[in-house]
């Protein structure tokens, strides 16, 4: 069984914790946090705790699991490779590309894996539009809006704070615009277009809007909002042949798929003050309206999948390549919303 050395016993932190607990993949070994008070309430809730980063590293753990926030990633990661541990660190994996770049190198050159916990390409609304489009049910996909709505603002502390990284696109966007280049897998993102929101904070976007242009044309789009009362569906997609719909994460996707374009006499519509053919309803003579059965929930197949590499057993599933990639559209976003929306190649 892999024993993990865990720091950061925050929110995150102390889902790891249970999280392990839980898989039956590894266990906790020690548990580390700059916080004693965090380290009371680690020891209180069962867990093994140390008092110093020094400690930790000496312990026989082969994995590390760095949870704590994102402007610390970069030293914490790089002593625990350099001390010999494998490390899955939380998303953001780094601030910048640089740091990306070196955290990737050190681990190369430590022998050692690195993975970042990118963990919502496990989130069944995602699956079930992936699933959709592996099938191709729907043909040439036009456009993908994925979008995350709150109306609590940040949550206080460092995620407020641009010098710890924090802010929205840092946030949700890395599990977003992750999530969105796997849909569009085998197409690559041409240019990004982002504007960000500060409508509750004042040092970091507590929200943003980002349409990426793929090369093969399609279009994806990601918003997240922390001040929005009346959320909009989680994911929206268009294609050649149909539509298809998810309004939250706990609802299934419903698909509209057109068998047949053309209509024999379509009766125009009164709508409002007109009336209207063009935007007239169809019926289920040309469309078929159905739900997708909600794809299988694997919860612990991101750690799963991290033990296997470790044991030489299988692939990464979240690699190098993939990660850069995010970071890269990301980093993109950044420049365009300095730049008042501009169009920006990634
Ligand atoms: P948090 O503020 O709740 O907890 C951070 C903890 O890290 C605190 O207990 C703090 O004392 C500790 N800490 C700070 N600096 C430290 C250091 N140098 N050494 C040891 N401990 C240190 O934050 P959180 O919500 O747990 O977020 C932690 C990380 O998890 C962030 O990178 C965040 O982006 C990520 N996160 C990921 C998900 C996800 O679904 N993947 C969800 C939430 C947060």
């Amino acid at each position: 069984m892999h024993q993990v050395l865990l720091i950061g016993y925050g929110g995150m932190g102390q889902w790891h914790a249970r999280h392990v607990r839980e898989s039956g993949f590894a266990q906790i070994a020690c548990v580390f946090d700059i916080d004693p008070e965090k380290r009371a309430l680690a020891a209180a809730e069962g867990y093994p705790v140390c008092d110093t980063l020094e400690q930790l590293f000496g312990l026989e753990g082969d994995i590390c699991i760095v949870s704590t926030p994102n402007d610390s990633h970069l030293a914490l990661v790089t002593a625990a490779l350099e001390a010999g541990k494998h490390v899955l660190v939380e998303k953001p994996i780094a601030c910048t590309m640089e740091q990306v770049d070196q955290m990737y190198d050190t681990a190369r050159s430590c022998g050692k894996l690195l993975c970042v916990h990118q963990n919502r390409r496990w989130d069944v609304d995602y699956l079930a539009m992936k699933g959709l489009i592996r099938e191709n049910r729907l043909g040439e996909v036009f456009r993908i809006e994925s979008r995350i709505h709150g109306s609590r603002g940040i949550p206080s502390g460092w995620r407020n704070e641009a010098e710890k990284g924090g802010g929205m696109l840092l946030d949700w966007g890395i599990h977003l615009v992750d999530q969105m280049l796997l849909l569009f897998e085998g197409d690559r993102v041409d240019l990004v277009q982002c504007t960000v929101s500060r409508h509750t904070t004042s040092e970091v976007d507590d929200g943003f809007y980002l349409t990426l242009h793929m090369e093969s044309g399609a279009c994806g789009y990601v918003e997240v909002s922390t001040c929005n009362f009346i959320p909009l569906p989680r994911f929206y997609m268009t294609c050649r042949k149909g539509t298809a719909v998810i309004e939250d994460w706990r609802r299934n996707a419903q698909v509209a798929e057109c068998i047949a374009w053309d209509e024999g006499d379509v009766q125009p519509e009164r709508r409002g003050a007109g009336t209207t053919k063009t935007m007239a309803p169809r019926d289920s003579l040309t469309v078929r309206a159905y739900e997708l059965p909600r794809p299988e929930l694997e919860p612990y197949r991101l750690l799963q999948n991290f033990c296997n590499a470790i044991d030489g057993k299988e692939p990464l599933l979240i690699t190098e390549d993939q990660v850069k990639q995010v970071f890269a559209v990301l980093m993109a976003a950044f420049r365009s919303a300095e730049n008042g929306g501009a169009l920006v190649k990634v």
